[in-house]
C-alpha cells in the first residue's frame, strides 16, 4: 500500500485480520530471541510504514494510531514537509559532532525565543531524555556547591540510565541495584481529581515542612518533577501544589528542573505544559515531539545555571546534529502553521469528553483524565482496585478493531494511554472514540 493509500484508508473497521499477524509474530519472536526479556518490545504488531495518523503493520493491517510512537509523532507520521527536509539534509550534511552547523544554531535560536517567557536563555541540544536528566543533575550539583540531595515526586519517570532510574519509576524497579544516587527524597504526589485529593495535598505539604524541620531540605540541590506525570499514567496534580514545590526549591536555593520530555511541543496543548501551571523552572528538558521522528532532546535553562558549570560539561556525540536539528525546525514550523497547539486542546477536549461518556456507557470503572492530547484511561475493577488485566483487554480489543494503542502503563500498569498525533481531526477523534467505546464494552463484560 502506498503512503497516500495509508492516509486515505481511514479507519477500516473489519479490515484488521488477526493481530499479531504472521509476519508481525515472526519479527516479534525473532526480536525476542535476539534481545531477550530485558529489552522492551510492544507485543502487538511490527510496523511497516506510517503516514499522518495511520500505521500499517507488516501484515498489511492499517490502524488509526493513538500511540504517536510513544508521543513522538506530534506532527503526524512522515509529515511530507518533514520528510522533504530530512531528505534534502541527508544529501547535504548528516553529522558534524560539535563543529557548529547552521541547523543547530537555527533550532537553538527558535527554542530560545519559545522559552523567553520562562526567562530561559541558554540551550543545549542532545539526543535522549535520560541523558539530559543526568546532565541536569550535574548542573545542579555545580550550582548548589555540591549539595547532592534531589527532591522528586512519587511516580515520576525520567529515563532508564542509572541516575535517571534513581529519580523515579515504578516501585520495585530499583530492587537489586544496590546503592544508587545518594540523597534522593521522594515526596508524595497528591493526584488531582480523586475524592481525597485535598487531604493528599495537605499531607504532601506537611511532608515538605517535615523536610525543612529535620534539616533534610538543607542538602537538597535539585528539585526534579514532570509537569504531568507521563509513565505514571498521565497523572496530574494541582497548580497550587506544583507552585508549592517551586517555592520549596526557591527557599532552599535548589535548581528547579522540569522534565517535559513527554508533555512539551503541543502534546499537552501548549508549547511547554508548565506554562499552564504558572511555573518558572530554572531548567526544562524536552524531547519526543520536537523532532516528531529522529532522536532529539533539548535542555533550556538559565545562563547563571549553565554558565556556572565547567566549560564543555555539556556535549554528546550526536548532539546538535544537522539532521535532527533541521527536523526540529520544520516541526516548529508545522506546529505553528497548522495551529496544532490549538488542535491539541480542541480535539483533546472532544476525546476526553467522548471517552468519559463511552466508559460510563460501557460500565467500565475508569478514570479518564488528560491535558491536550495526553490522555490516560485508568482502569479499575468492581472494587475500585487497579485492574491491569482489564486495561490490557481494552488495548487488545482496540487493536483488533483497528485502533493502535501502546501497552498499558502506570504505577499498576492499568492505564491505557490515548495519545494520537496532534494532527488528529475531530472526525478521526470521533472514529477513535467509537472504536474505544466498543473496546470498553468488551473489556467491561469480561
Ligand atoms: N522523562 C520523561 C518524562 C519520559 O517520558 C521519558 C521517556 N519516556 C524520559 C524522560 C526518558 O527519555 P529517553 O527514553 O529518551 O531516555
Amino acid at each position: 500500500m502506498s503512503a497516500e493509500a495509508i492516509a486515505d484508508a481511514g479507519v477500516r473497521r473489519g479490515a484488521i485480520r488477526d493481530v499479531p499477524g504472521p509476519e508481525s509474530l515472526r519479527l516479534i519472536e525473532q526480536a525476542a530471541a535476539q534481545e531477550g526479556p530485558a529489552v522492551a518490545r510492544q507485543p502487538s504488531v511490527a510496523w511497516r510504514r506510517a503516514q499522518g495518523v495511520h500505521v500499517e503493520d507488516v501484515d498489511g493491517n492499517v490502524f488509526l494510531d493513538f500511540s504517536s510512537s510513544v508521543l513522538v509523532a506530534n506532527v503526524g507520521h512522515t509529515h511530507p514537509r518533514l520528510v522533504a527536509a530530512i531528505r534534502e539534509q541527508a544529501g547535504e550534511l548528516l553529522h558534524t559532532y560539535n563543529f557548529v552547523n547552521r541547523w543547530r544554531v537555527e533550532l537553538g535560536q527558535r527554542l530560545l525565543a519559545l522559552a523567553a517567557p520562562l526567562d530561559l536563555d541558554r540551550v543545549f541540544i542532545g539526543t535522549t531524555g535520560a541523558e539530559m536528566l543526568e546532565l541536569a543533575l550535574k548542573l545542579a550539583r555545580y550550582a548548589s556547591g555540591g549539595r547532592f540531595g534531589t527532591l522528586v515526586l512519587e511516580g515520576g519517570y525520567h529515563g532508564k540510565t542509572l541516575a535517571a532510574s534513581a529519580l523515579g519509576g515504578r516501585a520495585g524497579t530499583l530492587t537489586g541495584l544496590g546503592e544508587l544516587l545518594p540523597g534522593v527524597v521522594q515526596a508524595p504526589f497528591p493526584q488531582a481529581g480523586r475524592p481525597d485529593s485535598a487531604a493528599q495535598e495537605q499531607a504532601a505539604l506537611v511532608f515538605l515542612e517535615g523536610l525543612e524541620r529535620d534539616g533534610t531540605a538543607r542538602n537538597i540541590g535539585a528539585v526534579v518533577i514532570e509537569t504531568v506525570q507521563g509513565n505514571a499514567g498521565q497523572r496530574m496534580t494541582s497548580a497550587a501544589f506544583l507552585q508549592a514545590i517551586e517555592a520549596f526549591a526557591r527557599r532552599h536555593h535548589a535548581v528547579f528542573v522540569i522534565d517535559e520530555v513527554q508533555s512539551a511541543f503541543g502534546r499537552a496543548g501548549s508549547m511547554f505544559a508548565c506554562e499552564q501551571f504558572g511555573l518558572k523552572p530554572d531548567l526544562v528538558v524536552a524531547g519526543k515531539g520536537i523532532s516528531s521522528s529522529l532522536p532529539l532532546t533539548v535542555m533550556l535553562g538559565r545562563s547563571r545555571l549553565l554558565d556556572g558549570a565547567p566549560p564543555r560539561t555539556l556535549s554528546s556525540t550526536h548532539g546538535g546534529n544537522p539532521l535532527s536539528c533541521r527536523a526540529g525546525c520544520v516541526v516548529l514550523d508545522i506546529l505553528a502553521e497548522d495551529a496544532l497547539l490549538q488542535n491539541s486542546r480542541e480535539v483533546g477536549a472532544l476525546l476526553l469528553a467522548g471517552l468519559r461518556e463511552a466508559a460510563a456507557h460501557a460500565g467500565l470503572n475508569a478514570d479518564v483524565r488528560g491535558l491536550g492530547l495526553m490522555i490516560g484511561v485508568e482502569v479499575f475493577d468492581e472494587r475500585g482496585e487497579p485492574d491491569k488485566d482489564r486495561a490490557g483487554a481494552v488495548v487488545a480489543a482496540a487493536i483488533r478493531r483497528g485502533l493502535l494503542l501502546l501497552a498499558p502503563i502506570g504505577l499498576h500498569r492499568n492505564v491505557v494511554r490515548v495519545a494520537p498525533p496532534l494532527v488528529l481531526s475531530a472526525e478521526q477523534a470521533q472514529a477513535g472514540t467509537e472504536l474505544l467505546a466498543d473496546a470498553f464494552k468488551e473489556a467491561a463484560a469480561r
